[in-house]
């Protein structure tokens, strides 16, 4: 995708320029998901070399992901997405319960944790079932926001990269 700002984004391989995130789904070349529910963060191993052990809430977590990407996938007729892929993900969370009430429907940057780069990985391991190689992601658009209680969750696009950016010699 090409990022145009103001919400905007234009489809690399048909050219469509979108205008929200929060609209249908548009281009037969992108698909759009979202997890309702507190975004979780992958966190790293805790135990010894080799082994890698996360908590049973965060395994649990990652299945609610997939089960919504096999769900969406699956209702938009198994399209195939290829690679090189554009990911965006736009995370909302809660407001904290001490916000002032005319806050809380507002959206602002969240400043605080979880951390952004950890909230993507456990996305990005969720995505195995469109996306098999992370490596084949080359482009990443992200956001962390506070929103209204209703709309946390994330946003998961994924979009086909134009080709023919391609580097394949390495
Ligand atoms: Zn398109």
């Amino acid at each position: 995708m090409s990022v145009l700002g103001n919400n905007r984004y234009q489809c690399q391989i048909c050219n469509r320029i979108i205008d929200s995130w929060d609209g249908a789904p548009m281009c037969d070349h992108e698909l759009r998901i979202f997890v309702p529910g507190r975004p979780l963060p992958k966190q790293s191993a805790r135990f010894g070399k080799g082994r890698s052990w996360q908590p049973k809430e965060k395994t649990q977590y990652k299945k609610t992901v997939e089960l919504f990407v096999r769900e969406a996938w699956l209702k938009a007729g198994k399209p195939k997405y290829e690679s090189p892929f554009s990911v965006r993900l736009d995370f909302v969370f809660a407001w904290p319960k001490s916000t002032k009430k005319a806050l809380r429907d507002t959206y602002a940057w969240r400043t605080s944790r979880p951390d952004l780069d950890n909230l993507t990985k456990m996305c990005l391991d969720s995505l195995s079932l469109l996306i098999p190689e992370d490596s084949a992601v080359v482009e990443l658009w992200l956001t962390k926001r506070n929103g209204p209680a209703d709309k946390e969750g994330v946003t998961i696009t994924i979009m086909n990269s134009r080709p023919h950016d391609t580097d394949d010699d390495t």
